[in-house]
């Protein structure tokens, strides 16, 4: 999928240069746990419970040192992983297939989770394997959507590796659909990124496909 202006412009914030990946300074704005606590009461006053019952004391606190673990992606810069780098003559596609991950759906602050799929074709550079394990675990761990997620991994590895290809194949399921709203447990969301030669050549996307799927068809 492509990007509109507005969702480019939406996912890069204020910050400059930080176009697909926003990154927030640790140093400047911690994750502030307190007043997540502060903020998980009121929401359990506001649903009607007492707070301060034995079994909810602990809640907020507990809360907000899951928050900070679950979004500690904000603080971390993805492209670091790919900055230590082989240079290797490498012709052949690179694939890592279902890397697992959850993320947190930004519009309902629900879990969803599944697994990634994340090809290169290499020009010059090639880069461990766990790397690219890492990028997408850090890019999940923040508030996301999942076509945005898939892009964002996607421009990232075009960005740093100067690759001759990158796709990323990504299937979730999304919490906020299965327990709630339309209720449709099972459903699961795929979302693609091509770029290069994965978008123009169909013989190379062909080959990846059979490479992800092949077994499992
Ligand atoms: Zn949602």
């Amino acid at each position: 999928m492509t990007l509109t202006p507005e969702m480019r412009e939406r996912a890069a914030g204020s910050l400059d240069g930080e176009e697909d990946y926003p990154l927030r300074e640790a140093i400047d704005h911690p994750v502030d746990e307190p007043r997540i606590q502060r903020a998980v009461r009121e929401i359990l006053l506001a649903v009607g419970e007492d707070p301060d019952r034995e079994g909810l004391r602990e809640t907020p606190a507990r809360v907000a040192r899951m928050y900070a673990e679950l979004f500690g992606g904000l603080h971390q810069d993805p492209r670091r992983h790919l900055r230590k780098f082989f240079t290797e003559t490498c012709d052949e596609v690179v694939l890592v297939r279902d890397i697992s991950f959850n993320s947190m759906c930004e519009h309902h602050m629900l879990p969803f989770m599944g697994t990634a799929h994340v090809a290169y074709l290499p020009g010059d550079r090639v880069v461990g394997l766990s790397k690219l394990a890492r990028v997408v675990e850090e890019i999940a761990r923040r508030p996301q959507v999942q076509e945005r997620m898939t892009e964002q991994i996607a421009n990232l590895l075009v960005d740093e590796l100067h690759a001759k290809g990158v796709a990323v194949v990504i299937e979730a399921v999304h919490t906020c659909m299965t327990i709630r709203g339309v209720r449709k447990p099972g459903s699961v969301c795929v979302t693609s990124a091509m770029k290069g030669c994965f978008r123009n050549k169909s013989s190379t996307r062909a080959e990846l496909m059979t490479l992800i799927y092949g077994d499992r068809r």
